[in-house]
């Protein structure tokens, strides 16, 4: 899974929780696997500025420790 064209930053693979894990964690509505990826969110330092990406972008799926339907919650349902 490629975060890094997502972010501001400077980072490596290495640097990102979730680059460890399966990417469907990450794609999934399952709510054991939403919060499964919150949790691996949860130790990111990027969680601040990922959440922020992924609503700009409207994207789905589980960034910066908000599910796709939180995110639609806070007005910033995916793009169909
Ligand atoms: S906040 Fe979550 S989805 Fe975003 S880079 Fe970090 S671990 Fe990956």
């Amino acid at each position: 899974m490629n975060f890094l064209d997502h972010h501001d930053q400077q980072v490596t693979a290495d640097m990102l929780p979730c680059a460890e894990t399966d990417p469907e964690m990450f794609h999934s509505t399952d709510a054991k696997d939403e919060a499964f990826a919150k949790g691996v969110c949860s130790t990111c330092f990027l969680q601040v500025s990922c959440r922020q990406r992924a609503r700009e972008e409207r994207r789905w799926g589980t960034w910066g420790g908000e599910t796709e339907a939180e995110r639609a919650e806070a007005g910033y349902a995916p793009k169909y």
